[in-house]
């Protein structure tokens, strides 16, 4: 049998957990706007939903790309926003010097699950990129939205919103971890196969 020259099948990638390395580098630049890079990205955008996350970086689903989607309301534009940045750049306001609020201010990672901690974030962001088609996109955001904006730009950076918790929500988060086991590579979960570790 003569293998097809195009396969293009979407599908639901396993989340890695802390401790995998690609989550903890750099991400690289994206170069090509291929085949390749559409696949990934409606694959990105399926796992995403399968998830029932607001936002997936490459690295999560062990791509050490620097690419990010979304799908989460905006609630200070009034609009439900989904799409794709690409090589984005991220320009934020200053983070609060102030303890973050454990009622509004309480952040989730899929590469961390079942778990949650308050985290203080810039109020106010602005993310320049591509999207899949290689346009230039711009998008300005407040408030929560600009909140799930930093946590996927820090995706690329490498750093997960748990490395940048104060000192007392660090202490458990460390004892969380140990209890977990989130400190080893090789642990993945899929979404849509294994239970919602956010009991969504
Ligand atoms: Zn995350």
């Amino acid at each position: 049998m003569e293998k097809a020259d195009t396969i293009v099948l979407m599908a639901i990638h396993p989340i890695v957990i802390y401790g995998e390395p690609v989550l903890h580098q750099r991400a690289e630049k994206i170069t090509d706007f291929d085949e390749e890079l559409a696949t990934l990205i409606a694959d990105m955008h399926e796992t995403l939903d399968a998830s029932n996350g607001v936002g997936l970086a490459a690295p999560q689903i062990g791509v050490g790309k620097r690419i990010f989607v979304f799908n989460a309301e905006d609630e200070e534009a009034g609009v439900r926003r989904r799409g794709t940045f690409i090589n984005p750049l991220l320009i934020a306001s200053k983070v609060p010097d102030t303890r973050p609020d454990p009622d509004e201010e309480t952040e989730g990672c899929l590469s961390v699950p079942s778990l949650d901690f308050p985290l203080k974030r810039a109020d106010r962001v602005t993310v320049n990129g591509l999207d899949e088609t290689g346009q230039s996109v711009s998008l300005t955001a407040e408030g929560w939205f600009a909140r799930i904006m930093q946590h996927e730009y820090d995706h690329l950076q490498g750093t997960l919103y748990v490395d940048r918790l104060d000192k007392r929500w660090s202490k458990k988060w460390k004892k969380e971890q140990s209890a977990n086991g989130y400190n080893v590579p090789g642990q993945s979960w899929t979404p849509g196969i294994d239970p919602d570790p956010f009991g969504h």
